[in-house]
């Protein structure tokens, strides 16, 4: 895979790593390394680089993992992964406005202590505000872009722009907003709200969250969006496969949309278990399961 040294790209302030693991980058610790990993230090820094780097130039972003199913081969081409400094989260009245590395959790915790209500579903999300910003990341009735003011993002060409609601064409667990595009920040608004309240609605989410999810596993959450009017995991379970198991991959016993790694899975074990799910419940059902998980790089 490795075809291109890091002194063919544009000099910046933070790191280039060859080669680098990004197994323990992700929630199902499984899948193979970046060709080059880019640490910016800043936007700039990543504009910089996307400006100036070889027309041919592969390029792709991770937020934390929790959505990310990355081959055994890795990924080809350069790794963007933001930096924790560029996960600031800022209140001004009822706006949150929040770095894309910043974590959900925290952009919830932020807007309950400023009582802000209306975020609290972000608490239960185990990604970053970029990772959420792509995938229209929601629960319990609520999605980003019931909440999303305005998203900056950088583009293949070091540009940055400025994305309203209606720019990213959000849907179920997706936006429009072209694929090259690095979000690097987003304004959110709420309600003004008591904090006490704020935070026991986000306590009850998190109990009840434990309660049905495997949430502390090796995981990538719900692999599989909900087909139009049915839940994935109900298709999954009548399909018999709950706690269906390919090498060390299982279906959660607990959840079956969610897959996971019992210890040293590949990822072509747990991705042969996601087709292997697909196929028993089109075969039981009629109904073809869509991937929500992204799956990434070579096999
Ligand atoms: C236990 C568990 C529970 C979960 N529960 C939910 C849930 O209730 N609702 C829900 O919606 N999701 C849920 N997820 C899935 C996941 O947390 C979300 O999809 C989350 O938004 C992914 O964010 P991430 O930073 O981990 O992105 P990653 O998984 O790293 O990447 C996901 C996608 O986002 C893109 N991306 C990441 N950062 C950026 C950026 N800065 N700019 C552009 N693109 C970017 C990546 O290229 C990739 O296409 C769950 C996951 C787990 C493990």
């Amino acid at each position: 895979m490795m075809t291109r040294p890091c002194d063919a790209l544009p000099p910046v302030r933070g790191t280039y790593t060859m080669g680098a693991p990004l197994k323990d980058l992700v929630w199902f610790r499984a899948g193979g390394p970046a060709e080059i990993l880019f640490r910016p230090a800043d936007a700039d820094d990543l504009a910089t680089f996307l400006a100036a780097k070889p027309a041919d130039t592969r390029v792709s972003v991770i937020g934390v993992g929790s959505n990310l199913l990355i081959r055994d081969g890795g990924i080809p081409g350069v790794v963007v992964r933001l930096p924790g400094t560029m996960g600031k989260v800022t209140v001004d009245g009822t706006r949150l406005t929040a770095g894309a590395a910043a974590l959900d959790a925290n952009v919830a915790k932020t807007a309950a202590d400023a009582g802000i209500a209306g975020l609290e579903f972000l608490r239960g999300i185990p990604g970053t505000v970029g990772g959420a910003l792509r995938m229209n990341a929601g629960c319990y009735g609520r999605e980003i872009k019931d909440i999303l003011v305005e998203a900056t993002a950088i583009d293949a060409r070091g540009h940055v722009i400025r994305l309203s609601p209606a720019d990213m064409g959000f849907t179920y667990r997706h936006t429009a907003a072209p694929d090259d595009l690095i979000f690097v920040s987003a304004v959110f608004e709420g309600l003004a709200d008591d904090p006490a309240a704020v935070r026991a609605r986000m306590d009850k989410l998190m109990a009840d969250r434990e309660a049905s999810q495997p949430v502390k596993t090796r995981t990538g959450g719900s692999t599989f969006k909900n087909p139009p009017g049915k839940n994935a995991w109900r298709l999954i379970d009548e399909a018999g496969c709950r706690g269906l198991m390919h090498g060390p991959a299982q279906v959660s016993p607990l959840h079956c949309n969610f897959l996971i790694n019992t210890g040293d899975a590949t990822a072509a074990d747990i991705e042969a278990l996601g087709e292997e799910v697909r196929a028993r419940v089109k075969q039981t059902s009629g109904i073809e399961l869509e991937w929500e998980i992204k799956r990434v790089g070579i096999a």
